[in-house]
């Protein structure tokens, strides 16, 4: 029992957008992700990076999200939600295609299901050895979750910092993100900090300022 509990427990933690997500799909089930024409987008990141990405639209109209669903050997594949396909413009969404492009270019996916895996290794080894009661062992699972989370922030660093160099206008980064920080999915700081898989806004932003400075300055 106490291991199922444990499974959940960091499981859940580490994985809590998706299974939220998920679960709230699960109830209207008549919303399916359709794919829409983004030639003029597509084009460009074909020129750009040398992918061919199919870009697919999510009805889900609350949210600001996306994610590239597909790794290697399969073809790339990302979706956005309506709300986000909808609110921003070709420079914003020049960066976020890019960001997703960039977790297929480099194996992200791959890499986050092993350490998620790792990470729960470590723990659940902890707990065994020294025979951990629940309480103490369900602090252990959340420890290591937060440990996870700050290792798939990593990959969201490399991910921004990949689409920040490559969008023709960095400018779409600032204002995309200042369009997201108003619909965020969590406002806490310190729950951001630890469980959200996500470079924060303002980091963005001043990457972006970085950029569009590094950029005058080369010419
Ligand atoms: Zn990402």
């Amino acid at each position: 029992m106490q291991i199922i509990i444990i499974i959940l427990a960091y499981f859940g933690l580490t994985n809590w957008v998706q299974i939220r997500f998920l679960l709230g799909n699960f109830f209207k089930p008549k919303s399916k992700s359709r794919e829409i024409d983004f030639s003029k987008m597509t084009d460009l990141v074909k020129q750009k990076i040398g992918l061919d990405v199919t870009i697919k639209e999510l009805p889900e109209q609350n949210k600001m999200i996306g994610f590239m669903v597909t790794q290697r050997p399969f073809k790339p594949i990302m979706v956005f939600s309506q709300k986000m396909l909808s609110s921003f413009n070709i420079d914003e969404l020049e960066w976020v295609v890019l960001h997703e492009s960039a977790h297929y270019m480099k194996f992200h996916n791959y890499k986050l299901v092993a350490s998620d895996i790792f990470c729960f290794l470590l723990a659940y080894s902890i707990i065994m050895i020294f025979n951990l009661p629940l309480l103490l062992a369900l602090v252990v699972i959340l420890i290591f979750s937060v440990i996870y989370v700050q290792i798939a922030k990593i990959f969201e660093y490399e991910a921004d910092k990949f689409a920040i160099e490559n969008v023709d206008n960095p400018e779409g980064v600032i204002s995309g993100n200042i369009k997201m920080k108003n619909s965020k999915i969590s406002k806490n700081i310190v729950f951001n900090k630890l469980l959200v898989i996500a470079v924060p806004a303002d980091k963005r932003i001043q990457m972006a300022k970085e950029e569009i400075q590094k950029r005058t300055q080369s010419h």
